[in-house]
């Protein structure tokens, strides 16, 4: 943020150049705070620049990590590595099995894209591998973890600092029907009153802006107190943290620590637009990064798309970011299959936000896939398609008859017939 003050950074640049905008206005936009580009100061040339927020394509993340349950740090760095192949556009790493580290450092290796976490997994992760419970950790703790990954070269991360007791308070009194869903949220929740004290995240942000000055981190201030229900979207606990979220914002300006702010979770369609502009007023136009939003509850196994509906609407509406929900949202930790069907199914979401925004790259990329159908050029097809190889596979798998059409109309192609009725008529005339 300093530097865009200053002048045009390169990473800045390169972004500029690829998203199509001017280099100045984005420099700008950085510094003002309503665009991030996440990259570690000791990765910036390792790590490929990517822009989120205003005026921008929409982006998308992925997540891996382990569980304590499934353990196999190899099919972690693999989904990552299919996650940025399928176009995901950062990797979140949130491990909570094995050697956190060792598996951070492997994913980091694995990708070119910027790279997040959340530390207090890890907090989490030490206190309960020595035998304590969670809430046993102390905020010495959290901390340190937070620290660790700064230095590891992480470069972006979630805090869940805008938990406070007011939103603890709102929630005790309120009721809700799924309580905490986020899972570091959870994990400081339960610290919070446990020790009936204030959360260390928000009592030490000033603490965790200095790191992230000194090492160029951006902090997406999570949602602890996302809903887990479309039931419960929108109650005093969630607009709580939101406020506070605000208030954080401004500090990491002040600090000139980039930031995002992340969102829910579980909302109805018709509620999505009024969440988004609420949390771009109240965050003064910080990037908006989704966790879905999920828009109705009963689609466990087919997730990923009740989230892309949702995505598409919060996007279309100004969030800057969507975090990609995989078909096993819900049920257990995806494998290789189900980071890719999320990481497409998001960036549908995106493409088709980007599309009713207007952005030029996809009006221009929805125009040439018509004209692609229109000639029957099915190569082309394959190569615009968001998942080429999916597509190309359905018309392997079930060829036509005549090259030129496709099994669904055979002879009766629309296309075709319509083609031929019109060269006939300007042969005739
Ligand atoms: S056969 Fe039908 S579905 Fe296939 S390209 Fe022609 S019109 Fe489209």
């Amino acid at each position: 943020m300093e530097e865009c003050r200053r002048g045009v950074p390169e990473t800045v640049r390169r972004v500029a150049e690829e998203e199509g905008v001017r280099p100045e206005k984005l420099a700008r936009r950085v510094a003002e705070g309503r665009v991030v580009v996440p990259a570690h100061a000791d990765r910036r040339e390792e790590v490929r620049p990517v822009g989120i927020g205003e005026g921008l394509r929409v982006k998308v993340n992925a997540n891996v990590g382990t569980s304590p349950e499934v353990c196999d740090p190899d099919l972690e760095v693999e989904k990552a590595r299919a996650a940025v192949e399928h176009g995901a556009d950062t990797v979140m790493d949130l491990s909570t099995g094995g050697d956190l580290g060792k598996i951070r450092r492997r994913i980091m290796e694995a990708v070119d894209v910027p790279v997040g976490t959340v530390p207090v997994y890890e907090a989490a992760v030490e206190a309960t591998s020595r035998g304590r419970a969670v809430v046993d950790m102390d905020e010495d703790d959290m901390l340190r973890a937070v620290e660790r990954h700064m230095r590891d070269g992480v470069d972006f991360m979630t805090i869940h600092c805008a938990v406070t007791w007011d939103a603890l308070n709102d929630l005790l009194r309120r009721g809700r029907l799924l309580g905490v869903v986020s899972r570091g949220g959870a994990i400081v929740a339960a610290w919070m009153i446990h020790h009936e004290e204030e959360n260390p995240l928000y009592e030490h942000f000033d603490y965790i802006l200095e790191l992230a000055r000194e090492h160029d981190v951006t902090l997406s201030l999570g949602d602890a107190m996302r809903p887990g229900s479309v039931l419960d979207a929108n109650d005093p606990a969630q607009h709580r943290e939101l406020l506070v979220q605000g208030e954080l914002v401004d500090r990491c300006r002040e600090y000139g620590v980039q930031a995002m702010v992340e969102g829910p979770g579980h909302v109805p369609l018709d509620q999505i637009p009024a969440v988004v502009r609420l949390q771009k007023r109240v965050c003064d136009g910080a990037p908006f990064y989704v966790l879905g939003p999920v828009p109705t509850d009963v689609a466990p196994g087919y997730d990923h798309i009740a989230a892309a509906i949702g995505g598409a609407i919060a996007a279309y509406h100004g969030a800057d970011f969507l975090c990609y929900v995989t078909p096993a949202e819900h049920l257990a930790l995806p494998d290789v299959r189900d980071v890719i069907e999320g990481v497409i199914a998001a960036r549908i979401a995106a493409h088709a936000a980007d599309t009713a925004r207007g952005l030029e790259y996809a009006v221009k990329e929805n125009e040439e896939m018509g004209r692609a159908r229109w000639e029957l050029d099915w190569e082309r097809q394959f190569e615009l398609a968001l998942d080429p190889e999916r597509a190309r596979r359905y018309r392997e798998e079930r060829p036509p008859q005549a090259r030129e059409q496709c099994s669904m109309c055979g002879e009766y192609c629309a296309i075709k017939i319509v083609r031929e009725a019109l060269e006939r008529q300007r042969e005739r005339s």
